[in-house]
């Protein structure tokens, strides 16, 4: 038996489920991503979007 299907990967192959949108850099956050949930807010595990995102709470608070 040498039959291959070629279908095969399709069926492997899932849309990765969209949580919301990163508050830092402004990109989907997926689901099994690293990420912070503050106050609703996602952001991704990553230095640079926190920085990013605290940055902008403080400007649109007057900080
Ligand atoms: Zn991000």
């Amino acid at each position: 038996m040498r039959q291959h299907t070629m279908s095969r990967f399709d069926e492997e192959i899932e849309e990765p489920f969209v949580l919301g949108d990163c508050e830092g850099c402004g990109l989907e956050v997926y689901e099994g991503d690293e990420h912070f949930d503050y106050q609703g807010d996602l952001i991704h595990k990553d230095s640079s979007c926190v920085m990013e995102y605290f940055g902008n709470m403080a400007i649109s608070k007057g900080w």
